[in-house]
């Protein structure tokens, strides 16, 4: 999709800094972070969100998911983990390529709440 900002970003035209690579799906950076290595993960090919996915999108996409969790873990040491995705502008989603996102949490530091955590 050629106005598509994460086509964008696995065709490397727009820049970003890779987290992980293979032959169906890329991982990388969120820009603006909601807390430190908050990393994204799209498949290469372009699926609106998650009721658009082929089975196949998503078999390939979660079999990366414990890579990418492995390798926030080993390079920042979190002690937690959220995985979130928004599927529709009601959602919250903004950009319309499916991503999954990989939110590390840190204790009482990272001062992120999300919508679901009452304490
Ligand atoms: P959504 O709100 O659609 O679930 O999440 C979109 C995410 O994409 C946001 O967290 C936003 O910071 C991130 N984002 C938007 N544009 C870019 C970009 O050009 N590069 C990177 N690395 N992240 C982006
Ligand atoms: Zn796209």
């Amino acid at each position: 999709m050629s106005d598509c900002i994460f086509c964008k970003i696995i065709d490397g035209s727009i820049p970003s800094t890779k987290v992980y690579e293979d032959e169906n799906v890329y991982a990388f950076m969120d820009v603006f972070p909601l807390t430190k290595g908050h990393t994204l993960l799209i498949p290469k090919q372009h699926v609106q969100d998650l009721f658009e996915m082929p089975e196949e999108v998503a078999r390939n996409l979660y079999a990366a998911a414990p890579k990418i969790a492995n390798a926030i873990k080993a390079a920042f040491q979190p002690q937690g983990l959220n995985t979130l995705n928004n599927n529709g502008a009601f959602a919250g989603q903004s950009v319309f390529h499916y991503h999954l996102h990989f939110i590390p949490r840190y204790d009482e530091t990272d001062g992120l709440k999300l919508n679901w955590e009452t304490k």
